[in-house]
């Protein structure tokens, strides 16, 4: 590290970009780009350093840790200074031409320097000790807070939606002194997840789940019912002192250059208030905007129809005859819970799906970084989020076929059943699997937690085909051919988080603003041209202080923390010049 930390101190770009290897990534939160972004080969390191040392003035760095070495890659932990604060970052080195030379480089933004977080040796005290006959108590001064919040103070942050999304962000601009309120539509936070259908368990586990700075007990459950995660995020609120509207809908934001500020009209219980923040985040959520298929034929269909996002559960549909649109995540969770209550259930599958087992990715895919076995490896929550952060998208697919390869073999007889039953079985466009089908698109899969198994062995029945129409008691396919059904549950997935900006803001801005998500990898549902970041997320956009943050809760957690430092470096008025600020080619 010390020649390179010699090469940015004496400015020689060019010795500093001839450190990395022909084929090297790296990848820099928010420490030198302000920025999101992964820049490839020395060609992308030097335009990246020319444009960014000077305001950088990166030092000290050091290896945190003994570095390793495995399989002719030499991977070491770092630690490194900027003007404006601290980062931490993981190095890969591979030999080249007889050289050590960098391969991947994570460089990650902690915190910022002078304005550390209260915790640790720097948590606060609590009591006042002393004598003081103007004291408030905790309680008190929470109370003038709330009663002043939005009304004779404005939060410099306002985040529509207050599901895990909006709750750890909230929570983390509250421990970095940004003035911020979170608001909600729902009556309690949480709600999003009690609203679901009450068979759901989350389908990631407990190691991967946490939310920022309070674990959840090691009595956790692996995968947590999700009225138990509602309850949590509930607490979490509270005890992380989350400044949070509950039954607050906000209607519609215009931004204001002259103003520096956006206008919000929000209805506070049915009360209009409005909000002056200076920056607005979106965390309305990933998988908030339901995707309807426009259906002839709804208005006059006797039965019911619904979204799987307004599907209550199964009980009123014992008997019944169900078809359920759709055959990833949300379809076969909702056909196992009908078929378990006795109703006649019918999945149509209208394209491929990826389904892998439970079990197998926990063990190949997710065990060596989110387990106990990676807890007991030392690699701890916060490791494997760097680690995983560190492998660069382009070549991410790489790490990951392997793993589903192995999944592949070791669940053979089961793909082979699905296979046999007339399951149309993918494994994502290169092989690649399930982590890259959810960051290109954040779809097309299943987790199964066992009710493949109710397709594979017939019980719960399996078509295929386009809808053409509803009729008044059946569902007819483009091929004439119809199944009866008394409910109708469109399992059809959700659409990009622009449609939010487009509801609230305008089509324009929305526009602007470009698609949400996705990698620009090529694949089916992620149109190219290649992004190397997730579009829009966590990150400066083409919309003046807007910002868009959600995702599975990892990603909340992790990402959080940068979306939060660049804020909190706005509210303290710090440069944060924008390398490379991404370029919109879709806008839906
Ligand atoms: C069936 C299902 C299962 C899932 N399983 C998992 C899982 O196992 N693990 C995991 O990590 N993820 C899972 N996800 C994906 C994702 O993590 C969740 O959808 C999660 O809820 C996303 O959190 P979020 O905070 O980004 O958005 P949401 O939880 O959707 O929250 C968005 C919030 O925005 C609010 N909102 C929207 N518009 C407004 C407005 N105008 N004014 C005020 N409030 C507004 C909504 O009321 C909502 O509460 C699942 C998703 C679904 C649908």
């Amino acid at each position: 590290m010390g020649a390179f930390e010699a090469a940015l101190t004496a400015g020689a770009v060019e010795d500093a970009a001839g450190m990395f290897a022909r084929e090297s990534f790296w990848r820099d939160l928010v420490a030198f780009t302000w920025n999101l972004t992964t820049v490839e080969n020395p060609e992308g390191v030097r335009e990246l350093l020319t444009a960014t040392l000077d305001t950088t003035r990166p030092s000290q760095f050091a290896t945190s840790e003994p570095a390793t070495e495995d399989g002719g890659i030499i991977t070491a932990w770092i630690t490194f200074a900027t003007a404006t604060g601290r980062g931490i970052g993981l190095v890969r080195l591979k030999d080249e031409d007889g050289a050590d030379k960098a391969w991947t480089l994570l460089t990650a933004l902690q915190e910022l320097t002078g304005f550390e977080e209260p915790r640790g040796t720097r948590r606060p005290k609590g009591a006042e000790h002393g004598i003081d006959k103007d004291r408030l108590t905790w309680k008190e001064k929470r109370e003038l807070e709330g009663e002043s919040l939005g009304v004779t103070t404005q939060p410099y942050v306002l985040v529509v939606g207050g599901g895990q999304g909006g709750i750890a962000v909230g929570a983390r601009l509250r421990q970095l002194g940004v003035p911020a309120l979170v608001i909600d539509k729902y009556a309690r936070p949480g709600d999003q997840w009690r609203g679901r259908y009450k068979s759901l368990c989350l389908h990631d586990p407990v190691w991967y789940d946490h939310l920022p700075y309070l674990k959840f007990p090691d009595n956790w459950p692996v995968f947590a019912p999700k009225d138990k995660i509602a309850d949590w995020l509930e607490s979490y609120v509270k005890v992380m002192e989350v400044p949070y509207w509950s039954s607050t809908e906000a209607t519609s934001a215009t931004w204001s250059d002259e103003a520096g500020e956006w206008t919000v009209e929000v209805e506070r219980d049915g009360v209009p208030v409005t909000l002056k923040p200076t920056h607005l985040v979106f965390a309305t959520g990933m998988s908030g905007k339901a995707r309807v298929p426009d259906v002839p034929g709804v208005d006059i269909f006797a039965g019911e129809v619904h979204h799987s996002s307004r599907h209550p559960g199964p009980d009123a549909y014992a008997g019944k005859k169900a078809v359920v649109i759709g055959s990833n995540n949300s379809a076969f969770d909702i056909c196992g819970a009908l078929w378990e209550h006795g109703a006649d259930v019918t999945m149509v599958q209208r394209s491929s799906t990826h389904i892998v087992k439970s079990d197998s990715l926990m063990e190949y895919g997710l065990g060596d970084l989110y387990s106990e076995r990676a807890l007991a490896n030392g690699v701890t929550t916060e490791k494997a989020d760097l680690i995983f952060a560190s492998l660069p998208y382009r070549i991410m697919h790489e790490f990951q076929i392997p793993a589903y390869q192995k999944m592949a073999e070791v669940d053979k007889d089961f793909y082979e059943r699905l296979e046999r039953a007339g399951f149309w079985l993918d494994w994502g466009a290169d092989g690649s699997g399930l982590f890259m089908k959810y960051l290109r698109r954040g779809s097309g899969y299943y987790i199964d937690v066992g009710a493949a198994d109710l397709v594979a062995n017939g019980d719960v029945k399996l078509a295929h085909g386009q809808i053409d129409h509803l009729s008044q008691d059946s569902v007819v396919f483009t091929d004439g051919t119809s199944l009866p059904a008394d409910l109708v549950v469109f399992a059809t997935g959700y659409n990009s988080m622009n449609g939010w900006v487009a509801d609230l803001i305008d089509q324009e801005t929305a526009d602007r603003l470009g698609k949400c998500w996705g990698l620009g990898s090529d694949t089916p549902l992620d149109p190219g041209p290649w992004e190397g970041e997730q579009r829009n997320m966590w990150k400066p956009t083409n919309v003046t202080n807007l910002w868009m943050h959600g995702g599975n809760l990892h990603q909340s957690r992790h990402y959080s923390l940068y979306l939060a430092l660049q804020l909190k470096a706005r509210y303290e008025g710090l440069a944060t010049p924008v390398y490379a600020l991404q370029e919109v080619h879709h806008t839906a």
